[in-house]
């Protein structure tokens, strides 16, 4: 069984007119999903907003608290350059978090195999004590974290495909070594981390500018699969972030809705090998609207077929 997760409550988050991570994200998603037929027969939930305790396995106290003090009551408050708190931003990130708890359950309970979050705000970029990057809690840090509390597991693998490298996802992996990550990235760009990890349970498969999905799926075949197939995780998360498109405005990758759908394929066959294709999804970057929706679409397409 397949699970979709969204929310209107994810639309609540405002980074001000014209910010190219906007509530159309999610819309237009929700929309190309289902005209293409792919929801008709997926399980849909309703969302809890997580808890602050949730959130606190993750953020710190200070942190939250912060966050909760800047929430305006109207208008904005800018954060850093790029990401702004708004009157429901809190309302958003805490549905975005509740959803991927959510799947944590219907898949730990066997209600579902895979699971789809269209979600926003993005999450990978948030750090322990920093909100950066568009992102302000950071969504599937909280879910592992969960699922390593609540179900006893012992490994999980995180696996990355934004453009942008998940400074925040790898913030958390450093303090939690029953998560291994690996993350594949445009080289130069933000948030502009090095390119090679001296962690163990990481791996950073950086794409020099201009990178084609051959590339792509080479650095993922050479190295990236087989670091979380050594891990043998009892389940995956995925960070899926689509602008790597050709056609995203953020970044200078050249990968297509195609490579997307191999991607996937692939991954779901290490997942039916290693954790019983145990795999939740969860939305991260994509600014153009239409190649976001055709991405997500061929995304989910391969999470469904196996
Ligand atoms: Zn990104």
């Amino acid at each position: 069984m397949f699970l979709y997760l969204s929310s209107p409550h994810c639309q609540q988050h405002s980074n001000g007119w014209g910010h190219p991570e906007n509530a159309q994200r999610v819309v237009q998603i929700g929309q190309a999903l289902s005209e293409a037929d792919l929801l008709n027969n997926a399980l849909q939930k309703t969302i809890q907003p997580t808890t602050e305790e949730d959130v606190l396995r993750v953020h710190s106290p200070t942190f939250w608290e912060t966050l909760k003090k800047h929430l305006p009551e109207s208008g904005f408050v800018k954060i850093d350059d790029d990401t702004s708190l708004s009157p429901g931003s809190l309302e958003s990130a805490l549905t975005a978090s509740g959803a991927v708890l959510t799947a944590v359950d219907a898949i730990m309970n066997q209600e579902a195999n895979q699971a789809f979050c269209n979600i926003r705000p993005p999450g990978h970029h948030a750090e322990r004590n920093r909100p950066m990057g568009f992102c302000l809690i950071n969504h599937i840090a909280i879910g592992a974290a969960y699922a390593l509390e609540k179900y006893s597991l012992e490994r999980i693998a995180i696996v990355d495909f934004d453009v942008h490298h998940g400074n925040g996802t790898e913030d958390y992996v450093a303090r939690e070594h029953r998560v291994a990550y690996v993350s594949s990235f445009e080289e130069n760009i933000f948030p502009f981390t090095n390119p090679v990890s001296d962690l163990n349970n990481m791996l950073k498969l950086p794409l020099k500018s201009h990178s084609d999905g051959h590339a792509f799926l080479k650095a993922w075949h050479d190295s990236g699969f087989d670091f979380v197939r050594q891990f043998k995780p009892q389940l995956i998360f995925i960070s899926a972030g689509f602008d790597a498109h050709k056609q995203d405005p953020l970044a200078n990758l050249n990968l297509t809705e195609q490579d997307f759908y191999n991607w996937t394929q692939q991954l779901m066959q290490l997942a039916h090998e290693v954790c019983e294709g145990k795999v939740i999804s969860v939305l991260e970057g994509g600014y153009d609207l239409k190649a976001l929706a055709e991405s997500a679409t061929a995304h989910v397409k391969a999470l469904q077929a196996l």
